[in-house]
């Protein structure tokens, strides 16, 4: 998850309660928080990027569903692709799934591209092999630069 916007952090700690205690998932794991320079558009502030691992009975739409529902609950309004957001619930992985359909890819297109996803889910699962590039998550990191990413120095009221 990430979020540029507003209390970063509440909002965080927010989506993970909602995990934790509203949605039918179990064994939720939370990474660090990290801060992270923008990547694309640059030119808006830093965001809060961590990583969650859960056992859920929902299917990846159903899931995603739910995320998508749970950023509208939690404040997020649409600015521009690839801009500024209150919170942004992305599916990473889910098991071995390779799925592509229209509204749904999983692994995620973008993550084995991006330090500021690596880096947390590493803290968690580094051992996770991304089922289209059969390398770990560890493997797929050690190939970039963890520039602009580092561990968020301040307060975290829910891990
Ligand atoms: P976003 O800008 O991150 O909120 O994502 C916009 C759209 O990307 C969503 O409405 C989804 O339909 C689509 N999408 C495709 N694959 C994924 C994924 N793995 N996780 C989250 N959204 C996805």
């Amino acid at each position: 998850m990430g979020s540029n916007v507003g209390d970063r952090v509440g909002i965080c700690c927010a989506a993970i309660e909602r995990l934790r205690c509203h949605l039918d998932v179990a064994d939720v794991r939370v990474s660090p928080f990290f801060e992270t320079e923008p990547y694309g558009v640059t030119d808006q502030p830093p965001f809060i990027n961590l990583t969650v691992e859960m056992a859920t009975t929902q299917s990846p739409h159903t899931l995603l569903k739910t995320l998508k529902n749970m950023e509208n609950d939690l404040g997020r309004v649409y600015r521009y692709r690839w801009g500024p957001r209150e919170i942004d619930l992305d599916i990473l992985l889910y098991d071995d799934r390779v799925i592509s359909s229209d509204t749904l890819k999983v692994p995620h297109p973008e993550m084995h591209k991006r330090a500021f996803v690596l880096v947390p889910a590493c803290e968690i699962c580094p051992e996770w092999e991304h089922p289209v590039l059969k390398k770990t998550l560890s493997q797929l990191l050690s190939g970039l630069s963890r520039e602009g990413v580092s561990r968020y120095e301040g307060t975290v009221p829910c891990v």
